[in-house]
């Protein structure tokens, strides 16, 4: 299909780009790497009267470190994170994420801002980003203004974004060195959304589990934090019983949709598989 008409606009800096967006109203969509968004224009479940294209903006771009904090631009590439030696140094499942988000057509293109703001449920980087603890700033008419990854997301392609806001930045507190770390995906072939996956972010102190945070994806209509099953494993060493238990855990918070991935119990029962390998692989690499 053939998307309907729209004007374009490549505004050259946060405050032009979020002054278009308020003057044009409901029918203006930021527009980043695309693959979200254009698929939807083009079966017209997407109608935007204005397309306000973020690439000229050149400060929405790149990765620096500010102390204790990771601060990524909401245009950097998913191929720029898998090609960043930061990334791989001090979050590298950031890094096993992005590998497994589609192909790297889509990951030349696909944005670290555009994944994240987007709200599909099937998104691989909401779920990681509640289980590091990331922030994301938002940038609107009335100023700038910090959510947390946990608080973004209402429902499925609702978002904590208020109309003319743009996000900007995602801020991720660096895990401390010797942390384990493991994302598990299931789908159905190389390139698809996910079945059910899992990041887990685990220290161990001692041969048990110090800190623990598990992100879920497509198993909720948005992401997941299972809280819960990240604390029946403190202090604990891991082994088949506690592994069980917190699988079963994050599966009571689990709401998958039944669809052609397959039916909700089924969805749920693997997403609990997915959330056991992700610890067991995760302590397996802690220091
Ligand atoms: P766009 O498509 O440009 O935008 C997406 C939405 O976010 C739009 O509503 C847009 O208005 C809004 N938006 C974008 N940037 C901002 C911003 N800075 N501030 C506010 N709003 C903004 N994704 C996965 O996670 N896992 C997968 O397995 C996966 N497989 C895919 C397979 C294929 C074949 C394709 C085409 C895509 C796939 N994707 C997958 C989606 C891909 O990762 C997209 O790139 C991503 O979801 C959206 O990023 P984008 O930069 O393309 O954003």
């Amino acid at each position: 299909m053939i998307p309907g008409p729209f004007q374009f606009h490549r505004p050259q800096s946060v405050a032009d780009a979020v002054k278009l967006l308020s003057s044009l109203g409901d029918e203006a969509r930021p527009l980043a790497g695309g693959h979200s968004l254009v698929p939807m224009m083009k079966l017209r479940l997407a109608t935007p009267e204005h397309l306000v294209d973020l690439h000229g903006i050149g400060a929405l771009k790149g990765i620096r470190r500010e102390g204790d904090t990771l601060v990524i631009g909401a245009m950097t590439t998913q191929h720029e994170l898998v090609a960043s030696p930061e990334i791989a140094a001090l979050v590298p499942i950031v890094k096993e994420t992005s590998l497994q988000i589609a192909e790297p057509q889509v990951r030349y293109r696909g944005t670290l801002g555009g994944n994240v703001a987007n709200g599909d449920p099937g998104n691989d980087m909401p779920g990681l980003m509640m289980a590091l603890g990331a922030r994301y700033r938002l940038e609107g008419p009335d100023g700038v203004r910090d959510v947390d990854a946990v608080d973004f997301y209402q429902g499925a392609y609702f978002t904590a974004l208020e109309p003319g806001e743009l996000l900007t930045e995602i801020a991720i507190p660096v895990p401390p060195s010797g942390h384990g770390y493991a994302y598990e995906k299931l789908k159905r072939k190389i390139g698809d959304y996910a079945t059910a996956a899992a990041a887990v972010v685990l220290t161990l102190s001692a041969g048990k589990v110090a800190t623990c945070r598990i992100g879920l994806t497509n198993l909720s209509e948005t992401p997941l934090l299972a809280e819960d099953a990240a604390a029946c494993v403190i202090g604990i060493t891991l082994d088949e019983a506690t592994l069980a238990k917190a699988a079963d855990l994050a599966r009571a918070v689990m709401q998958p949709a039944a669809d052609g991935r397959g039916p909700a119990e089924y969805r749920t029962h693997v997403g609990g598989i997915m959330v056991m390998r992700a610890l067991k692989r995760a302590a397996a690499r802690a220091a």
